[in-house]
């Protein structure tokens, strides 16, 4: 697998660090169990990482040399990727040949990684877009910085030279194939998963004591990383709303944001803090560094809803993490996010990113203990059906299928995946 720009070992939910990082990490030991062999290349970014690192049993981390380890942002990567390629098909070329049978790219600077690689060793090239530059500039925040048209002109050479593009949901694999023109032979949809050891329910009480939040709360939580396109700012400002509608609601409402900055949000990461000021809402939001997935756990147990008020998400990994732990979900009704919650049941669908359309659809959450109930036992159900092994077996069929071997054939043989 390739993972140019962020690394399966780092802490999720900030700076580059976020669903793509959990994803590598959770397919790639699900891969491995089914005794598919994965190797995760990824830039070097602190002087102390050691060549390699085994995550799991069967799943290493290469860390790659590749410009300099600090200083570099997402945006100066492309100018590293010929340094980048060069380390892995110096890697490879320590080995025997065949070494890999399979490349597995994510996001497009890996992609383009791949399509040399790929070739250069006459295996199959399997990408997954995560995010996509068009999609992203067509549903942009106010004031938020587009996409680089280098990068729609990079996505667009890579879905050519895949051989196949892994989608997370349907609507995925339409715009691959309206914006970028992807084949219908390329594309196959496989849902991402949640780890339901880790995200499940449990006692709420027991969550809100552990992370000092009040027993008699609504607490309407964020948790992701914070930058324009995921919106936090209409939560809060769809919270100013509620509390104007319903002032007696402010003595029991807590608004946790947890998470760091990234992208674009990187450029003013107190403007979250001003804006709760300016929206006089202070007493209520509280600020949280982003934490590990068992306490991120906790978090969504205590919570009485998860917002996700997002201008676009390829699929919104958080909404099925909190659901899992018996949580409805609030979300805005774009990418994979109609797919991870059922509106009116396990959670609820906002077209829009209206503070007043958001603050009637919080406000049922804040005030109906029953309905918040129901849907969030609903939601665990909803949430078991998405687990990491389906995850990884469609992937592996996926695999199978560039292959041309049938998939039981494929994960009952030693496969090396880079
Ligand atoms: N996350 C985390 N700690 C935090 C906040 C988020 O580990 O404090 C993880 C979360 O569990 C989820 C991922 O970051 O798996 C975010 O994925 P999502 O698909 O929601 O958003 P993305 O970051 O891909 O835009």
């Amino acid at each position: 697998m390739l993972s140019v720009h962020t690394s399966p070992l780092h802490q999720p939910g900030t700076g580059d660090a976020g669903g793509m990082n959990v994803y590598i990490v959770e397919l790639a030991k699900r891969l491995a169990e089914l005794n598919i062999e994965v190797e995760v290349f990824t830039r070097a970014v602190c002087s102390d990482d050691a060549p390699t690192v085994e995550l799991a049993p069967g799943v290493l981390v290469r860390h790659v040399t590749a410009g300099p380890y600090e200083g570099l942002i997402k945006e100066d990567l492309p100018a590293q990727l010929c340094a980048f390629t060069h380390g892995v098909l110096r890697t490879e070329a320590g080995h025997r040949p065949g070494h890999y049978d399979l490349v597995h790219s994510h996001y497009w600077l890996s992609g383009q990684v791949g399509w040399l690689a790929a070739q250069r060793w006459g295996v199959p090239l399997v990408h997954t877009m995560h995010t996509m530059a068009k999609v992203k500039n067509a549903a942009l925040a106010e004031g938020d910085s587009p996409e680089p048209p280098a990068r729609v002109i990079g996505e667009t050479q890579v879905v050519e030279a895949a051989d196949r593009l892994i989608a997370n949901t349907a609507e995925e694999a339409a715009e691959l194939a309206l914006h970028y023109a992807a084949r219908p032979d390329q594309l196959a949809v496989v849902h991402p998963g949640v780890n339901l050891d880790v995200f499940r329910p449990g006692d709420q009480a027991a969550a809100r004591a552990r992370l000092g939040l009040p027993q008699d709360a609504a607490v309407l939580l964020f948790a992701g990383r914070i930058q324009p396109l995921k919106a936090p700012d209409v939560l809060l400002r769809a919270v100013a709303v509620l509390l104007d509608r319903q002032p007696g609601l402010r003595e029991h409402l807590v608004v946790p944001i947890v998470g760091g900055p990234s992208g674009s949000g990187l450029a003013k990461p107190e403007s979250l803090h001003k804006l709760a000021a300016e929206l006089g809402i202070s007493d209520v939001v509280r600020f949280h560094p982003p934490v590990g997935q068992d306490r991120l756990a906790d978090w969504y147990r205590a919570a009485t809803a998860l917002v996700m008020p997002s201008y676009s998400e390829s699929f919104g990994l958080v909404a099925l993490e909190a659901q899992a732990c018996g949580t409805p979900v609030v979300a805005a009704a774009v990418g994979g996010l109609p797919v991870a919650v059922r509106d009116g049941v396990t959670g609820t669908l906002v077209a829009g990113h209206d503070p007043g359309d958001w603050a009637r659809a919080l406000a049922p959450y804040a005030t109906e203990p029953g309905l918040v109930r129901d849907r969030g036992r609903a939601a665990a159900r909803h949430a078991a059906e998405f687990g990491w092994g389906a995850a990884a077996a469609g992937t592996a069929e996926v695999y199978a299928g560039t292959l041309s071997r049938p998939a039981g054939r494929l994960t009952g043989s030693r496969l090396r995946l880079a």
